[in-house]
């Protein structure tokens, strides 16, 4: 039985910890089966598989196949695997949902229209997502509150009233030079698009690198208005 009500007791408990107490304590209080990783291979999530795995070997982490993504995420994929000898567990969208979706709409429904994006979300991300949470006591994610305007409340733990489970971001109160000094210290494998000017990367027809200047995640679904940019994997 998860209790949101002791969401006060837990954050009391987690004020001023590193994010590496975050994830022990989420270790301890939910218990490996029902804490997990969600990884889409940023190199936020490439810090907290590292800082996980090192903690619990037999930690699990979980990622969002949606069939979109580019070639550089899957070689991510690969070589943290190799590089710390485990398995992602991949969640697939269902077949048969996208079979009649791209036989109504067509391959690139995306740059239609707003609900036409935000229904590929939804089949490719958000439904395999709430399976998986359903049998989760806990979430973790990589969000920072300075990576877009839809972030800036984002808390190291929080109650996610629309899957009914905590959700943890332990890196809520870093920023880009924090991660990437992390990453080059550890030698931790990330992202080669990233080296191309790309910030945020999700699906390969819906990133793109961004100016100097513009907002991480101007990016993702450039042709959208800043506030509509989340694909409702993290409804603020
Ligand atoms: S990011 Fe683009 S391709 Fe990926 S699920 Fe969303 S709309 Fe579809």
């Amino acid at each position: 039985m998860i209790k949101k009500e002791k969401i006060k007791q837990y954050l009391a408990e987690l004020n001023d910890a590193s994010v590496e107490d975050c994830l022990k304590f989420a270790v301890n209080i939910f218990g490996i089966e029902y804490f997990a990783l969600a990884s889409s291979f940023s190199i936020e999530d490439q810090v907290l598989t590292r800082m996980l795995l090192t903690i619990d070997p037999k930690a699990k982490i979980f990622t969002l196949d949606t069939g979109r993504l580019p070639q550089e995420t899957y070689n991510t994929m690969d070589l943290t695997m190799k590089k710390y000898s485990f398995n992602y567990e991949f969640l697939f969208p269902e077949s048969l949902a996208i079979e009649d979706m791209e036989s109504k709409f067509g391959p690139n429904l995306f740059y239609q229209s707003i609900k036409n994006r935000k229904m590929c979300c939804n089949i490719r991300k958000v439904l395999p997502l709430q399976k998986k949470l359903s049998s989760l006591k806990c979430w973790v994610c990589g969000l920072r509150k300075e990576q877009s305007s839809t972030r800036t409340d984002v808390n190291i733990l929080e109650w996610d009233e629309n899957n009914g489970l905590f959700k943890m971001n332990p890196l809520a109160n870093w920023n880009e030079q924090n991660v990437w000094d992390y990453l080059k210290e550890h030698n931790i494998p990330y992202n080669k698009l990233y080296d191309s000017n790309y910030k945020s990367i999700g699906c390969d027809p819906c990133t793109r690198a961004i100016q100097l200047g513009e907002d991480v995640r101007a990016g993702r679904w450039w042709w959208e208005a800043p506030e509509q940019k989340e694909c409702g994997l993290h409804r603020r």
